[in-house]
């Protein structure tokens, strides 16, 4: 590689702990620089030390602190131009982890709970990339966690569902566009991984998840792929990712 070729410069949200984690340390061996981004400063401040990966927290459901994340990258002391890899990966479920799962129903969702939830998970990615566009040139790459309860039914967590399939329409639409700016972005759809947000409940000696690095490595390939606005799903490590189609998409 020539010496005058700049790394690639990834941001990744929700990068304290989990996939978020396991992205960060994975664009870290490639060479990237990463801007890891998380509420979780303990978290986010031991993985900066791990990997060499700068941490700012930012609540990515509240566009203020985007801006002030934008105003970071602009400045001087940043050094790091534009971003070139954005992965909007954020997301919390309903409930804690640690309550029955009877609290993640519809009927018990609390008003804080339901704003604070799409807040992360929808709020997140809308603000993410309407501050983070305008700073991409062509060959940028966008990946957003939605979540295979992005494309079917979740009867455990509805709101989360709701939440997720709203990552997907966005993605889906907002993808034509970008293509006319040469940038891409991709809906990544997994089903079971093994990370704090799992509920306890579900934690069972039976139940079959992947790892974070397991779909870390999904995040690095789809970074470089072409075929733009498509839901990705990967249920298990050793079976192939495959695509789900919007209704009447004949692409691909
Ligand atoms: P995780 O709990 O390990 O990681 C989520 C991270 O998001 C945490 O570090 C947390 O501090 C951070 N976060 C929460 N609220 C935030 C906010 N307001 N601003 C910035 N950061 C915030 O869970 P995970 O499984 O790694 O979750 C990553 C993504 O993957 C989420 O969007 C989740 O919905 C999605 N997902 C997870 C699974 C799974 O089975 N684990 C399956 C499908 C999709």
């Amino acid at each position: 590689m020539s010496a005058n070729i700049k790394p690639e410069f990834w941001i990744v949200t929700g990068a304290a702990s989990g996939i978020g984690a396991a992205v960060v340390r994975a664009a870290r061996k490639s060479g990237a620089n990463v801007l890891a981004v998380d509420v979780d400063q303990t978290k986010g401040s031991a993985l900066a030390e791990e990997t060499g990966a700068l941490y700012r927290s930012c609540d990515v459901g509240d566009l203020t602190q985007w801006q002030q994340l934008v105003d970071y990258l602009d400045s001087e002391q940043a050094d790091l131009g534009a971003p070139t890899r954005i992965h909007l990966n954020a997301g919390i479920q309903i409930a804690p982890p640690n309550v029955p799962l009877s609290e993640y129903q519809l009927e018990a969702a609390t008003l804080e709970r339901y704003r604070r939830m799409m807040s992360v998970n929808v709020d997140g990615v809308v603000f993410g990339l309407q501050t983070l566009l305008p700073l991409l040139a062509p060959g940028a790459a966008i990946v957003a966690t939605a979540s295979l309860a992005g494309l079917t039914p979740y009867a455990i967590d509805p709101l989360y569902a709701m939440s997720k399939h709203a990552v997907v329409g966005l993605v889906r639409s907002l993808a034509p566009d970008l293509a006319r700016r040469c940038i891409t972005i991709h809906a990544l759809c997994p089903g079971a991984v093994d990370t704090d947000i799992i509920p306890h409940a579900q934690k069972t000696k039976d139940a079959q998840f992947m790892t974070p690095a397991d779909l870390a490595k999904d995040v690095m390939e789809l970074m470089a792929e072409t075929e733009s606005g498509k839901s990705w799903v990967r249920l298990r490590a050793d079976k192939p990712r495959y695509v789900i189609r919007a209704p009447g998409d004949k692409t691909g």
